[in-house]
């Protein structure tokens, strides 16, 4: 008997939203993306795949675009204020505590891979927003109007989609961009990391392309740090360090993310037909590693239960009690991992240094690949 395509509007082309696209156009719907920015935003740090984001990019068929933009191991050096090495951690280390089903990207490569597979299957639009949304349909701002039987709102932290309530704010504020190779200051194929009292700037240079800084810090006011933008705030707190750091400094520009550090927190992330997914509903934060996966994860596992269940409240139902208490593990584990981003003092970054120079001790090593295993399955 013949079935009608489902219709599914998807606001914001970011991961989430993306890989929402890209498993609901597999699965036979009519998929509308709207991005609210003019043109597509590949910017951004590494970010990791690892536990169920892995799987689901694995279930996606997006492996093979990534694996060869996959940044493998390489060699972090920590430094001195002064860009002087304190001690180096073997790449090793870094493979032990994410495990083998893992693959790092930078951010800009896993959603060009996005992109290319979605585009494909749906419908994306450019500049273009949801302005209203009820009963009688979804109207968007260019002009023209959907009925969908799924409103997605995978619009990240500032969710429109949500609105602005359920977001906790914490005393950070990010920055991510990329440079241009070599890197003055970091060796090539290693990467530099900064961790001082209520900051961390770490810059990697792994070739043309793959190249980039990532900066946070610990302040009273985000929001004022936010308005100052970021070349006047990330100058501020970090120019007296030296190494990499002077000449990512000269690399702002308008495609740097810059943003406070929230976690959205939410009794529930759907109503009626409408859902949320990714940091619109859960954002767990960079602190926990764990953004890109846990959107990739709850894109395709959102697909599974749509698939599995013939009425949208039945299966938007099934899909958060399978993935809320992974969202709920990161969150805590995201604000026990602030002190590793920005230690409160330098007694705190002098207990960080033992603890890394122990991890990379090979016994060590060993029973920290064992617990990583334990707590990503
Ligand atoms: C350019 C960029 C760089 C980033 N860099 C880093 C990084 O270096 N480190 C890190 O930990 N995290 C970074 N993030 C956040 C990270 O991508 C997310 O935490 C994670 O991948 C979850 O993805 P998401 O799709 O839920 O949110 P996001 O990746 O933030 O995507 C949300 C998308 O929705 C769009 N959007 C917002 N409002 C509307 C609206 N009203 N209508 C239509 N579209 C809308 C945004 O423009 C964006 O494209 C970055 C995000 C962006 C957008």
């Amino acid at each position: 008997m013949f079935k009608p395509k489902r219709k599914a509007v998807v606001v914001g082309a970011g991961i989430a939203g993306l890989a929402t696209a890209l498993r609901l156009g597999r699965d036979g719907w009519d998929v509308t993306v709207v991005e609210r920015s003019p043109a597509r935003r590949s910017s951004g740090y590494m970010v990791n795949l690892i536990g169920r984001g892995y799987d689901a990019a694995e279930r996606l068929g997006l492996l093979p675009a990534l694996r060869p933009r996959a940044l493998g191991l390489f060699t972090t050096v920590l430094t001195r204020a002064d860009g002087r090495p304190k001690f180096t951690v073997p790449a090793a280390l870094a493979e032990a505590t994410l495990g083998p089903r893992t693959l790092t990207v930078f951010r800009g490569d896993l959603e060009s891979a996005l992109f290319t597979a979605a585009r494909d299957h749906a419908d994306i639009r450019f500049g273009v927003t949801v302005t209203s949304s009820d009963d009688a349909g979804i109207t968007l701002s260019d002009g023209t109007s959907e009925h969908a039987d799924l409103l997605v709102g995978a619009d990240g932290v500032h969710s429109s989609t949500r609105g602005p309530d359920h977001v906790v704010d914490l005393p950070y504020v990010v920055a991510a961009f990329g440079l241009p190779h070599p890197v003055p200051g970091v060796p090539d194929d290693s990467a530099t990391t900064f961790i001082g009292a209520g900051r961390t700037a770490a810059v990697v240079a792994l070739g043309p392309g793959r190249s980039s800084a990532f900066f946070t810090y610990r302040c009273a006011d985000p929001a004022a740090e936010l308005r100052k933008g970021p070349a006047e705030a990330l100058t501020a707190a970090f120019g007296d360090l030296g190494g990499g750091v002077p000449d990512a400094l000269r690399h702002i520009g308008p495609d740097t993310y810059f943003d406070a550090v929230s976690q959205v927190v939410m009794p529930r992330w759907s109503t009626g037909r409408t859902v949320l997914v990714g940091d619109a509903a859960w954002c767990v934060t960079l602190f926990a590693g764990h953004g890109a996966a846990l959107a990739m994860a709850g894109a395709d596992e959102l697909g599974a239960a749509l698939l599995a269940h013939d009425d949208v409240p039945s299966a938007l139902a099934a899909w958060e009690a399978s993935l809320r208490p992974e969202v709920l593990k990161r969150q805590a584990l995201a604000r026990r991992g602030m002190v590793q981003y920005a230690p409160p003092s330098d007694f705190h970054v002098r207990m960080n240094d033992l603890t890394i120079r122990a991890m990379t001790l090979p016994g060590i090593r060993t029973l920290v690949r064992r617990s990583v295993e334990r707590a990503n399955r």
